[in-house]
C-alpha cells in the first residue's frame, strides 16, 4: 500500500465539481487505488497509515506479555473481575453465558509457561491467580484474630474491609487456545495530518489493564464524526489539517 497525501487525480470523471481538488491517493497491494478527501487509520497498533503518512510516535516496551484465553465456569459470571497481582494484573471478563475471557498481564518467561503448560494446570494456575493472588484468603489464619500479621491493618477496618470480600466464580474449563501478546505503550506525536488522521489503536496503544482501549477508539470515532459533519454542514475541506486538529 502506498499513501499520496495530496495527490491531483486525473482519472475522474470530468463533470466531477471535484476535479481539480486535490485528494488524498491510496495505492493498494492488489494494484486498485482509491481517491479520499480524508483517510481515516483506524489500522490498530501497528498503524500502516501512520508509518506511510511518517507520523512519529512516543512509546515504550513494557517488558510484559498477555496471555488471553476464554474460560467456562459451572454458572453464569456477570462480573468483571481484576486482581493486581505481583507479577502483573490478571483480569476476568464475563462475556455472556458461563463464558469469559482472560487476559493476565505477566513477564515473557511466565507467558511462555502459561502457554507450554497442560491444560489442567493451566486452570489450577488461574484459578490460584484469582481466587489468591492478593492479601489473606478469607478462610486464612492470617486474618485470625491471635496476634497475626495484620492485626496493625485490622485496627482501622472501614465498613467495606469488615465484609468478607468476594472470590471469582472458579474457571472449569478452557475453551479456547491461548493467546500471548507483548505489550507496549505508543503514542502518536500528532493524530492529524494533511488529508490523513489516526483513530483508535492506530493513534494511541495503552496497557490493558484499565481495559479503556476500546472506549478510547470509539470516542476518537465520535468525535471525528462530529467534525466531519459539522466540516460538510459548513462546506469545509473535511481534509483540512486546521479542521482535524480539534480532535
Ligand atoms: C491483550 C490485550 C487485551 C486487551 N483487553 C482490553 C480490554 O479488556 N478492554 C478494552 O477496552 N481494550 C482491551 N484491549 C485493547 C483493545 O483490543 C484495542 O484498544 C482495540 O481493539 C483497538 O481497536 P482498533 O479498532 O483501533 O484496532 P484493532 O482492533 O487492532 O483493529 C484494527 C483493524 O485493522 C485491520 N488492519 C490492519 N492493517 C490493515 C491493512 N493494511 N489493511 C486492512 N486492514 C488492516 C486489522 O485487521 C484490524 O481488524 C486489549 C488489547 C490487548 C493487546
Amino acid at each position: 500500500m502506498t499513501l499520496h497525501q495530496n495527490h491531483l487525480p486525473t482519472m475522474m470523471d470530468s463533470t466531477s465539481s471535484s476535479l481539480h481538488a486535490s485528494l488524498a491517493k491510496l495505492e493498494l497491494s492488489d494494484g486498485n487505488s482509491l481517491y479520499a478527501k480524508l483517510v481515516v487509520g483506524a489500522d490498530g497498533a501497528k498503524s500502516r497509515v501512520r508509518e506511510l503518512t511518517g507520523f512519529k510516535t512516543t512509546g515504550w516496551n513494557y517488558s510484559q506479555n498477555a496471555v488471553i484465553c476464554t474460560v467456562e465456569h459451572k454458572t453464569e459470571n456477570q462480573c468483571a473481575w481484576q486482581r493486581f497481582l505481583p507479577s502483573g494484573p490478571i483480569a476476568l471478563l464475563p462475556v455472556g453465558d458461563k463464558f469469559s475471557n482472560i487476559v493476565w498481564t505477566m513477564n515473557p518467561k511466565e507467558s511462555s509457561a502459561c502457554r507450554e503448560m497442560n491444560e489442567n494446570d493451566f486452570v489450577k494456575a488461574l484459578n490460584h491467580a484469582l481466587n489468591y493472588g492478593y492479601g489473606p484468603h478469607p478462610q486464612s489464619n492470617l486474618l485470625g484474630n491471635n496476634g497475626d500479621i495484620f492485626s496493625w491493618f485490622r485496627r482501622d477496618l472501614t465498613v467495606s474491609a469488615n465484609e468478607c470480600f468476594e472470590v471469582p466464580p472458579d474457571v472449569v474449563k478452557l475453551v479456547s487456545g491461548r493467546m500471548v501478546f507483548p505489550l507496549s505503550l505508543r503514542h502518536a506525536n500528532n493524530y492529524a495530518s494533511k488529508r490523513v488522521v489516526l483513530i483508535g489503536d492506530a493513534a494511541h496503544t495503552v496497557h490493558p489493564l484499565a481495559g479503556q482501549g476500546v472506549n478510547l477508539g470509539f470516542g476518537d470515532a465520535f468525535a471525528l464524526s462530529r467534525i466531519i459533519s459539522e466540516g460538510i454542514a459548513v462546506g469545509t475541506d473535511i481534509g483540512e489539517v486546521c479542521i482535524l486538529n480539534f480532535l
